[in-house]
């Protein structure tokens, strides 16, 4: 058996994503830039993207910016506020320890030029709280950037909430929704959000195309300088074959989420209750406040690289940490920040069902997952001192999801 359970890092397109796209690579190939006819049917085509994609976020077309995935709409968002912020002397950004390296990184090198970052503790559930966020807001804060759903545990932030906080206190609030899109409904007005980052593979779309939502008023910076595409603030020309496949593919999502997430929550339901039959494991995150599609356990004596890849033999495709950390030796700094000990955080697995996902996938992963750690465990010292009472257990046997 085949099954792929890592759509937190990647989705396959979608078939009617495909379709869709095709007219736009060998016949509809204008720039839409260009003034002749097949350039400006482009451009009719881009525009009523932007319109379509507008629409599902609740927000106005201007308000629409096509990116290269939410990566690089991340680092525009940050930026631009940052920069807002600091030509009215305000360089201070409220953010969480359990950020995308996206948004943490750019975080980062913003700190190097002198702005103060205020990275909010999450609690042992994966969530933080809204008053967090009021508490830690200043005179001279500049951005608050808070994830809608974290990708390595699934927990989903009180968003509106926040959003609400911010709009009071007159502090910009951008927040990356890549994981939450295409599980929570989004509208941009009613939540309160000023900026938001969505990226079309995580929903069946195309890999390197996104979008960065920015509220009327809020003037981005350029990060790719160059020609006058997107109003002036993103140069190159556009991916529009992406574009459309994107668009379809949130239509698809936002469409069937509801059906989606019914169907899935079944299958997490018995995920979970199947992994925890396992000794000595624990969910990471909240049991009930997470996307339909994330499953995320620690389990003692393991190493998650090696579960990971003895799975891959058994033809599961699943994931340890987040994509951008295998291949380091460092443990997830989402499992840190909700707490786990490094020992319990090398040892993780996440489990990120598709919509099309089946109640005997979801069996084989458990026997597949039940299998692999008695087999790790069998040879691991750090197991042996465990039995031999050499050291504590950090869980107990049993836990009850
Ligand atoms: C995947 C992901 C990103 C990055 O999106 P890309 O389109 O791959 O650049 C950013 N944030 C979160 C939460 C993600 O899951």
């Amino acid at each position: 058996m085949f099954v792929y359970a890592d759509n937190a890092a990647t989705t396959a397109v979608s078939p009617k994503v495909v379709e869709a796209m095709l007219p736009y690579f060998t016949e509809v190939y204008g720039n839409p830039s260009s003034l002749y006819s097949v350039g400006q049917k482009a451009k009719e085509v881009l525009e009523e993207s932007r319109e379509r994609i507008a629409k599902l976020l609740g927000a106005s077309p201007r308000e629409i910016y096509f990116t290269s995935g939410g990566s690089e709409a991340d680092n525009q968002a940050i930026i631009s506020a940052a920069r807002l912020g600091a030509r009215k002397g305000k360089k201070h950004i409220v953010s969480t320890k359990f950020e995308h390296h996206a948004v943490l990184h750019t975080l980062r090198e913003l700190e190097k030029e002198g702005f103060e970052i205020t990275l909010l503790d999450v609690h042992e559930n994966g969530v933080i709280e809204a008053s967090q966020v009021a508490d830690a807001i200043r005179e001279d804060t500049a951005l608050v950037t808070i994830m809608y759903a974290n990708n390595e545990i699934g927990t989903v932030q009180p968003i509106a909430e926040i959003g609400a906080i911010c709009k009071e206190k007159g502090v910009i609030f951008h927040t990356d929704a890549v994981q939450a899109v295409s599980h929570i409904h989004i509208n941009v007005k009613e939540q309160n959000i000023d900026m938001l980052s969505i990226s079309a593979h995580k929903f069946h779309g195309p890999k390197g195309v996104g979008v960065l939502y920015a509220r009327g008023g809020i003037i981005l910076t350029n990060i790719i300088n160059g020609g006058a595409q997107e109003r002036g603030k993103r140069a190159g020309t556009e991916n529009l074959a992406g574009i459309v496949g994107m668009t379809v593919a949130l239509e698809e999502a936002v469409t069937h989420m509801d059906e989606n997430n019914a169907k899935l929550a079944k299958l997490q339901d018995r995920l979970i209750e199947g992994l925890s039959k396992i000794p000595y494991s624990e969910l990471n995150g909240d049991r009930e406040n997470r996307v339909k599609s994330n499953v995320n356990f620690c389990f003692e004596g393991v190493e998650g690289e090696s579960l990971l890849l003895l799975l891959d033999d058994k033809g599961v495709a699943v994931s340890s940490g987040s994509a951008c950390t295998s291949g380091s030796l460092d443990p997830s700094h989402v499992l840190l920040a909700i707490g786990r000990p490094h020992e319990v955080a090398h040892g993780s697995l996440r489990v990120s069902l598709g919509e099309d996902a089946t109640e005997e996938q979801v069996d084989y992963i458990v026997k597949s997952v039940a299998e692999v750690i008695e087999y790790l465990r069998s040879f691991s010292p750090f197991w042996g001192d465990l039995v031999s009472g050499k050291r504590q257990h950090i869980f107990a046997e049993h836990t009850v999801a």
